[in-house]
């Protein structure tokens, strides 16, 4: 195999070392040496390094790719921001388990994909029948980057209880527990993660092979809080992690889950990551409160709490009513359901109309800021919409706001595009948030809600900041906090580059993070969504080299190439069991 030489780059090994001038050798996959001045190899590749970065593959620790890395292996929407792993079977929802069309009713809504497209994904393609089956499918996958797991508990329910049940039962009988716990005993034998629960109605099911259940939130959702207690207490056992998508309207559910991290004399705390931390538009007091749910829940009650955290602003796009910003209304989980002509005639159906008006004013916490000054039209068959809020449409209109804004969605429906920025606005409070101990920066949601956002570079944006304040964060520790932190964190062999590691490493030019890296997504038709879109990002020329299993996945010297074999044969990323095996 090819012998390569980096030399006079800054080396971060990403176990929080200062960056030093070095030169890396890459051979057989392995970091051969890092030394002051590598030798002369003959016929090995070179490459030019100097005033760039050298660090090891950035982790996405919160990803949804579990449908996508099926047809489209290769990841490349990652692989181009430099992540070289990323975590999948997050918010409860994996293909590990349940019926082909049980799974793409799962996906469709909560990823944002088309039924259509999804079942051509899916139907007909899912060979493995249990969760150890599935990751003996994962080993056979050409990923581009590497990728681990956790067990999604809605497809553990639904594949114990039987659809109807776990729909509807809130309380799993004594038999089901078991089964369930004897299923996550086999996922962890075979190296899983942990279990990933989720608690956010939001999550629904998309209801087009089983209609019955149209606009239900996901099933983990419904499970008594004995159930995830005893899910929790197998990964405790097992040294394992949960992961959490939390009820965030609902106060009591971070007490619910210190509870199930908490340890005591005789009981070890369990690794908890919870999504998200965020500086939410709607209650910019709110992210103090997670900063003494962390103290509290850490360093008093013993748990093992770290919230994921988004590096960049939470910014969304919506489809006319079709956003997931809106599922938190209650009127909106039937519109969202609907077609466009159930839609229209919701919106001009004044009982309907009103029922929007009172949860629109209604004051409650959400993740949704509902102020129409706040929302900005992208797109819209009326060509003076665009680049305006809501609110300024309105008052041209001169009707009232929101009267206005339901009659558009009456008339425009999905034609009339918006982005509204939710939360993590403010640098500095984004920054403190990064850097909290009781925190994981590195998540990016990849995947997830695929025509309303995309933070593929989150990582990237995460060092943009860090050049901006190193006294808040210098970057061998943003280094670290993406990278070996949250590996040993998750129980995964990643996240650095000492001499004899895998080469999974990156190279980087700091000097274009502020030019290069934009919050603004684009949007990608490839023809694997069958016509449908996506969003994802671009970073410019940031990342110019990705090498994965010390195969050079990814270069942009000015002109972007990916590998030819990346995505179809296996000599780049591969399934990463869990270390505490
Ligand atoms: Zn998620």
């Amino acid at each position: 195999m090819q012998t390569t030489i980096i030399r006079n780059g800054i080396y971060f090994d990403g176990l929080g070392n200062k960056g030093i001038k070095k030169d890396v050798i890459i051979k057989d996959n392995k970091i051969e040496a890092v030394v002051d001045k590598a030798p002369n190899i003959e016929n090995a590749k070179e490459i030019d390094a100097t005033d760039k970065w050298i660090m090891p593959g950035l982790l996405d620790i919160h990803a949804h790719y579990d449908a996508e890395l099926e047809v489209l292996p290769a990841l490349e929407e990652s692989v181009r921001h430099g992540v070289t792993t990323v975590i999948i079977g997050n918010c409860s929802l994996s293909a590990a388990l349940g019926k082909e069309e049980e799974i793409v009713d799962l996906f469709a809504r909560v990823e944002n994909i088309p039924a259509k497209v999804l079942s051509q994904w899916m139907i007909g393609n899912i060979k493995w029948k249990n969760v150890r089956e599935y990751y003996e499918h994962l080993d056979t996958v050409p990923v581009g980057p590497n990728v681990a797991s956790f067990l999604g508990h809605s497809n553990l329910r639904m594949h114990v209880m039987g659809l109807d049940r776990s729909f509807t039962q809130k309380n799993a009988s004594e038999d089901e527990l078991k089964k369930m716990e004897t299923i996550v005993e086999e996922a962890l034998d075979a190296g899983y993660l942990g279990v990933s629960i989720d608690m956010l109605p939001f999550h629904r099911w998309a209801g087009v092979y089983a209609p019955k259940y149209t606009g239900f939130s996901v099933p983990s959702q419904l499970a008594a809080k004995s159930e995830y207690k005893r899910l929790a207490n197998v990964l405790r056992k097992r040294n394992r992690v949960l992961q959490i998508t939390p009820n965030a309207i609902e106060k009591t559910s971070f007490m619910t889950i210190t509870r199930l991290s908490q340890g005591g004399f005789f009981k070890k705390s369990l690794k908890t990551t919870i999504v998200a931390a965020l500086d939410l538009k709607s209650n910019e007091k709110i992210y103090n409160l997670l900063k003494l749910l962390g103290f509290i829940g850490n360093k008093i009650l013993r748990a093992d709490l770290k919230f994921q955290t988004l590096s960049v602003p939470f910014l969304n796009y919506g489809d006319g009513p079709v956003s997931p910003l809106f599922e938190e209304f209650p009127s909106m989980i039937k519109a969202i359901s609907a077609d466009a002509a159930g839609r229209h005639a919701m919106f001009t159906d004044p009982t309907f109309r009103k029922q929007f008006v009172k949860e629109w004013n209604h004051k409650a916490a959400s993740v949704f800021p509902k102020a129409l000054k706040e929302m900005w039209i992208v797109n819209s068959p009326v060509s003076t919409h665009i680049g305006k809020n809501f609110e300024q449409v309105a008052k041209e209109a001169g009707v009232e706001p929101v009267e206005h804004f339901m009659n558009l969605l009456a008339e425009y429906d999905t034609k009339i595009r918006w982005k509204c920025e939710t939360s993590n606005h403010r640098e500095n409070v984004r920054m403190e948030l990064l850097n909290s101990e009781h925190c994981f920066p590195g998540f990016n949601d990849s995947g997830a809600h695929n025509l309303n956002m995309a933070f593929h570079d989150g990582g990237l944006h995460l060092f943009k900041q860090a050049m901006r304040h190193p006294e808040t964060m210098p970057i061998e520790r943003a280094v670290y906090r993406l990278t070996k932190e949250p590996a040993d964190y998750l129980g995964i062999d990643a996240g650095d580059i000492s001499v004899g590691k895998r080469a999974d490493l990156i190279i980087i030019d700091p000097t274009r993070l502020e030019s290069d890296l934009t919050t603004e997504p684009i949007e990608d038709y490839h023809p694997q969504f069958e016509g449908s879109y996506r969003l994802i990002k671009r970073s410019g020329k940031v990342v110019q080299h990705v090498f994965i299993n010390g195969n050079e996945a990814y270069t942009n010297n000015g002109e972007v190439k990916f590998h030819e074999d990346l995505g179809k044969k296996k000599i780049f990323g591969r399934l990463l069991r869990s270390n505490w095996n």
